[in-house]
């Protein structure tokens, strides 16, 4: 029996679920105080400051009935202890990312991003009206634990690079700070993926501990001082081409709300995760003009058969991981049916205007 069937079969691994009795509803007047533990710094740009948002929304929107207290990284847990602090109810809801969690639920990487997958608006797309919800829902629902989509990147950048990229042959030997499929895809192009913590990245980089770096996009990685450590910024962000934030919800305290107040919760991570995406887009906007004309950033495209090679091993990378088990597979026939139909949509509209307009 696959590991995670098991765990669904013995109910273990879900500290809040077993509980069978109906969850008492609080009243009206009851002052709910809810703790937001998260994988980022506190109040780290956009990430971190969207999760204050979301706190500060619920807060607002309850007229204080919930008040949420934002811990950052290290705070309150350890970053990446977030999935299993809101599991076991230390806290009632966290903010992250679902590739973060690969280590328990290997296909939860789906949720994030793929390489070479949907962009912000077709994730959103797939997410709320294409079925991905709820995929989501069932894959946390042993854990005790109700995803929202909560924020999104969108395209990243493919990073700063020491090293210039001609061809494919240039990714050889490549020693990169890539995390998740997309450090996977570069193993397989013969690249040397590294995981490194954001606080280590400039270092690594301007010491040649490493040839490059992925990051975000223009406005985090302006905010790093990225510029000033590599030659080269390679577009585009192949490896994450609109990751999608989560909240996480312990189901018990979210059970335990009365109707008004879950559906306040829901649409504020709704409100959250169009804002992140426009707030991104303003900035990466502002901070790529001041990367260019102010500090004369050299930014280039990756060569298309450097792409090519990258798109063919990233299928192979993620036919792999659906392969692992049958959710994963459920998962991926879903994300990619939805995603063949609103590329041949998005053919005709969104790309053909892009290359008019
Ligand atoms: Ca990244």
């Amino acid at each position: 029996m696959k590991r995670r069937d098991f765990i669904k079969q013995a109910g273990i691994g879900a500290v809040a679920t077993t509980s069978v009795a109906a969850p008492a509803i609080v009243s009206a007047d009851t002052k709910i105080k809810w703790k937001m533990v998260t994988t980022w710094p506190k109040n780290f740009p956009v990430l971190g400051t969207g999760a204050n948002q979301l706190a500060k929304l619920i807060t607002q929107l309850t007229d204080g009935r919930i008040k949420v207290k934002v811990y950052g990284a290290g705070e309150l847990i350890p970053a990446f202890e977030v999935f299993d602090a809101v599991s076991r109810g230390t806290a009632q809801m966290g903010h992250g990312s679902a590739y973060y969690w690969k280590g328990k639920i290997e296909e939860a990487q789906f949720f994030s991003t793929v390489p070479f997958g949907m962009n912000a608006q077709e994730m959103n797309a797939w997410l709320y009206f294409g079925g991905g919800m709820e995929l989501w829902k069932e894959s946390y629902e042993p854990f005790g634990l109700i995803p929202a989509a909560a924020g999104n990147t969108t395209v990243q950048m493919a990073g700063w690079f020491n090293k210039e990229i001609n061809s494919a042959n240039d990714l050889k030997g490549l020693k990169m700070r890539i995390p998740g499929l997309g450090g996977e895809v570069l193993k397989r192009a013969g690249g040397i993926p590294v995981n490194l913590p954001g606080g280590e990245l400039f270092t690594s980089l301007k010491t040649g501990a490493i040839d490059a770096t992925e990051w975000v996009g223009p406005y985090n990685d302006l905010a790093f001082g990225l510029y000033k450590a590599a030659k080269y910024y390679y577009y585009p962000g192949w490896h994450e081409p609109g990751t999608t934030l989560e909240a996480i919800i312990n189901k018990q305290a979210f059970e335990a709300l009365p109707g008004d107040l879950k559906a306040i919760v829901e649409n504020a991570c709704k409100v959250v995760n169009q804002d992140m995406s426009l707030e991104f887009a303003a900035k990466n906007n502002a901070a790529l003009d001041t990367l260019v004309n102010k500090h004369k950033v050299d930014v280039r495209k990756l060569p298309d058969d450097v792409l090519a090679k990258l798109k063919a091993l990233s299928h192979e990378v993620v036919s792999d991981l659906a392969a692992k088990n049958a959710s994963a597979q459920k998962i991926y026939d879903s994300y990619n049916k939805f995603y063949k139909q609103i590329s041949a949509w998005h053919e005709i509209s969104e790309k053909i205007y892009f290359n008019v307009r």
